[in-house]
């Protein structure tokens, strides 16, 4: 195990060279999009992704599926830098939302918010005080690894915060094996069960971000893990689940995998499966799924070029928005492919990669 850890920590700083120094009065990214509260309305939703001096956790090796870091800061981020990122992407939308009867704000870091050494207190309680001014704002959302969620932290969101607030945290898998040997994630299922119920006594919701298809799994084995997972999650009470199918990021352990064709990511009839699933078992709950890279090589995908791929993106985008079941009933003749790639996996020793390659396709 320390090998392997040394191992990781190795192939991160190599990547990590790589980072380049970019404006840091800006943030990485900032749009709006539709989105569903948690009271199951639509409406809209500001994103902001801070640029931060990225996940601690990761410049230890981190989790194998994530290069978040490469977008981090390779030098030193001020709270003065994150307080003129929050403004800039304020002052860029300020006149749409005004114009909005409600929306909702999620502030990301590609890590954790609540981490002191990525977001310092002063930044944060400017954040929290300012996003109290807006009378149309309905709800905000943050993420946080687990062991900064914490009793100071969550006084500190509801001493400026009196409305829904959700923090997301990437449970990936509720099978330790699973994510702590597969997924290199390094939190218990103690410390994620004590979070949910602390945050519950502050009403804060915990959003469980579920990965579909970790590595050195079956597609099959991913399957039922992230039916399994999503079920147990809703059980413990997370307030809402959003599903992640596993996308390869450049310079991510992932990567290195799936270039040696030995990982393939999930197919798109593998998440059709688990939602349907899981909608059907729990019709309350709030189920996303995250449709970033899905249809290309690197992202979730059906065989590859296949029409399918484009419908199918779009009806998961409509599932979360309209968490109606009946709009992922999509037919296409590769799920035929589909099948038999679980059927020729499952009676191989290891996980397969790219179905090209087995079943001889161009
Ligand atoms: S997935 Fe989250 S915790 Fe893991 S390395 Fe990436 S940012 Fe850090
Ligand atoms: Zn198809």
């Amino acid at each position: 195990m320390e090998d392997y850890k040394a191992f990781l920590r190795k192939f991160r700083e190599k990547n990590l060279k790589k980072r380049k120094v970019r404006d840091k009065n800006k943030p990485i990214a900032v749009w709006i999009q539709d989105d569903i509260y948690r009271d199951f309305t639509i409406g809209k939703s500001l994103t902001i992704i801070l640029r931060t001096e990225g996940c601690f956790y990761a410049k230890e090796g981190g989790c194998l599926m994530c290069s978040y870091l490469m977008d981090s800061s390779p030098e030193k981020i001020t709270s003065e830098n994150i307080i003129n990122q929050f403004n800039y992407a304020i002052e860029k939308y300020k006149e749409k939302l005004k114009d909005l009867k409600d929306f909702s704000v999620k502030i990301f870091t590609s890590g954790s918010f609540l981490d002191d050494r990525e977001v310092h207190r002063e930044a944060r309680e400017y954040i929290f005080k300012k996003l109290s001014e807006f009378e149309n704002l309905k709800e905000v959302a943050i993420e946080s690894r687990p062991e900064f969620i914490t009793e100071e932290k969550l006084n500190e969101i509801r001493k400026y915060l009196n409305i829904n607030v959700e923090i997301g945290v990437g449970i990936e898998s509720l099978n330790e094996e699973i994510r702590n040997y597969a997924i290199n994630k390094g939190i218990t299922n103690e410390q994620i069960i004590k979070v949910i119920e602390l945050a519950k006594n502050y009403d804060i919701g915990i959003k469980a971000y579920l990965l579909i298809k970790p590595p050195f799994i079956t597609e099959k084995d991913a399957i039922k893990d992230a039916i399994q997972s999503a079920n147990e999650c809703i059980k413990l009470g997370c307030s809402r689940i959003s599903f992640c199918p596993t996308t390869i990021h450049k310079g991510s352990l992932i990567e290195y995998f799936w270039n040696k064709n030995q990982y393939r990511p999930p197919f798109l009839w593998s998440i059709i499966e688990i939602l349907k699933n899981i909608k059907k078992e729990n019709k309350n709950a709030l189920i996303m799924c995250d449709t970033s890279g899905v249809g290309s090589e690197r992202g979730a995908h059906n065989i590859y070029g296949c029409k399918c791929n484009k419908i199918i993106k779009e009806r998961l985008e409509r599932f979360t928005l309209t968490q109606d079941i009946d709009v992922l009933n999509v037919e296409c003749e590769c799920k035929k492919l589909w099948e038999a790639y679980l059927e020729v996996e499952s009676k191989n020793i290891v996980p397969l990669g790219d179905e090209r390659k087995i079943f001889s396709l161009n």
